[in-house]
Formats: structure tokens, C-alpha cells, sequence
């Protein structure tokens, strides 16, 4: 019998580097979960290249900040896949980029919505299905912070900065948790990375290039540059390694 291919799961896995994440990881011998919450044909054209590479795969709408459509993507997944052995918890937005002084209350409510209330979800979910101590067989989750956590994103976005330090408290105190649960659980800190994110979420389409000049390495990163930091964490080459966070920032 063919060995069992294990069963990645990644939110907002329909675009960006979360679709650069689901690519990666078919060609890397897993089966693929992507979650998307209205792009239904960007998420097909996911599929197609993920079983290109022999994987099965398959997407599951639901937007991130609902409780039930979490626990309905989980039950999806595994439905078509069987046991997830590994979530990237990846859908975020920023929200129109201001100061904070000018800023809507929607467009915060729905940042601290998605990013921090449904990566908690997320979690929670991989932890309840993932975790040993709860019947499963263990695996890992890997959460998409951002280099903003440490930088403030100071007259952009500071509530999308919070939202990513809440995902860096998350991810030390839940490897903590899940620990003895055969769970690891990691971060990586993507810089400026070329996706959508920059002219669909802030609304600034020259956004990305005019930052260019603070990145050390001088140019701005590529979506796979962070799947492998991911792919690697996820990986049993990552077997000691619990509640680090990576920077994948060209050193800014
Ligand atoms: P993106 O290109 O805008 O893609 C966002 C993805 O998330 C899409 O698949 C989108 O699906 C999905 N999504 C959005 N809201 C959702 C919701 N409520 N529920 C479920 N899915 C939802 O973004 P990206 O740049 O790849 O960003 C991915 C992650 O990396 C985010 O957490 C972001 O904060 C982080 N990050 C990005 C950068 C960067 O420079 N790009 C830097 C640091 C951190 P639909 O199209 O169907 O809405």
C-alpha cells in the first residue's frame, strides 16, 4: 500500500503566499487543504498546479473570522483527505492604510476579526484535532506573523502591527501548550513580499517598490521565498524546532 501523504491545511491558501505555501507543499509530497473566502476561481487555479505535482487537493470557502466556518473547513479537509497533520494559519488583511487617528472602526474591526480572533480559531481547531492529548496523531502549525509585529507600521497601519504581535504571543505560548502534545508550533515574519495584499487591502498600488530602499538586501521578496521558510518549519528537518519565528525579511 502507497505510504499515506500527509494532509496540510492553509488558510487564505488561494493567493499569495499562502498559494505559494499550498504549491510548495503538493510538490513536496503532501495532500492540500486551501481555504479561500471569495475567490473561488484563484483558488482553482491553486488546485490545478497542486495536482499537477500528484497531490490531492482541495478548497474549502469560509471566511476565517467565523467560528463555524472554521470548525466546517476542518471538517471538509478531512472529509476529502482524512487527519490534517498540518495547518499554516496564513488569511490576513490590513485594512485601508492611515494613521491610526483617522482610521475607521470597521477597518480595525475586521483586521483584529480575521487576523487575531480567527487565527485563534484556527488554532484552536488545530489544536483540538492535531493534539494527542485530544485523540490525534500530532503534526504541526506554522502562523504567518509579519516583520510589522516588530517594526509598528507607524502612520500605515499600527492595528495590523498589533494584530501580528498577538500572533507571536499565540505562537510562543501555544508551543508551550502543545508541547507534550506532539504538536510543534512555529511562526515566520514575512518583510514586503510581492502579493495583492499591498494594492487590494491598503489601497496603495506604489506601496511595495517605494520600500525597496529600506530592505538590505534591495529588492522585494517572492512568495516562495517564504513557502520554504514554512515548508521547512512543517518539515521533519524542523523536529526540534518549536515556537521560533523566522524572519523572512531581506534583513529589514
Ligand atoms: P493576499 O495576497 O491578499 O492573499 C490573502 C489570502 O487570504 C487570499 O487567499 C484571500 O482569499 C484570503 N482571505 C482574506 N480574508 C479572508 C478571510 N476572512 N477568510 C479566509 N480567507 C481570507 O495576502 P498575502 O500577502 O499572501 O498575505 C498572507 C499572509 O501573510 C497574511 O497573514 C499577511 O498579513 C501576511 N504578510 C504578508 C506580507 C506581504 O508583504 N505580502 C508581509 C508580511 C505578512 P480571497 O481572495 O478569496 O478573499
Amino acid at each position: 500500500m502507497p505510504l499515506k501523504r500527509p494532509v496540510v491545511l492553509i488558510t487564505g491558501g488561494s493567493r499569495g503566499i499562502g498559494a505559494a505555501v499550498a504549491q510548495l507543499a503538493a510538490a513536496r509530497g503532501y495532500d492540500v487543504a486551501i481555504n479561500f473566502k471569495s475567490d473561488r476561481e484563484a483558488a482553482e487555479r491553486v488546485l490545478e498546479v497542486c495536482r499537477a505535482s500528484g497531490a490531492a487537493a482541495i478548497a474549502a470557502q469560509g471566511d476565517m473570522a467565523l467560528e463555524e466556518d472554521v470548525a466546517r473547513m476542518f471538517d471538509e479537509a478531512e472529509a476529502a483527505l482524512g487527519r490534517v497533520s498540518h495547518v499554516v494559519n496564513n488569511a490576513g488583511i490590513t485594512g485601508r492604510s492611515g494613521r491610526l487617528d483617522a482610521a475607521a472602526t470597521e477597518t480595525i474591526r475586521s483586521c483584529v476579526d480575521i487576523n487575531v480572533l480567527g487565527a485563534l480559531w484556527v488554532a484552536r481547531e488545530a489544536a483540538r484535532r492535531l493534539s494527542t492529548r485530544n485523540g490525534g496523531a500530532g503534526g504541526s502549525i506554522v502562523n504567518i506573523s509579519s516583520a510589522a509585529a516588530r517594526l509598528g507600521s507607524a502612520n500605515e497601519y499600527v492595528w495590523y502591527a498589533a494584530s501580528k504581535g498577538a500572533i507571536d504571543s499565540l505562537t510562543i505560548g501555544l508551543s508551550q501548550e502543545l508541547a507534550g502534545d506532539g504538536v510543534r508550533v512555529n511562526a515566520v515574519s514575512p518583510g514586503i513580499t510581492r502579493t495583492d495584499i499591498h494594492e487590494r487591502s491598503t489601497g496603495d498600488a506604489g506601496r511595495m517598490e517605494r520600500f525597496r530602499s529600506k530592505i538590505p538586501l534591495n529588492r522585494i521578496g517572492e512568495p516562495e521565498e517564504i513557502a520554504e521558510a514554512v515548508l521547512f518549519l512543517m518539515s521533519d528537518a524542523a523536529s526540534y524546532i518549536t515556537g521560533a519565528n523566522i524572519p523572512v525579511s531581506g534583513g529589514r
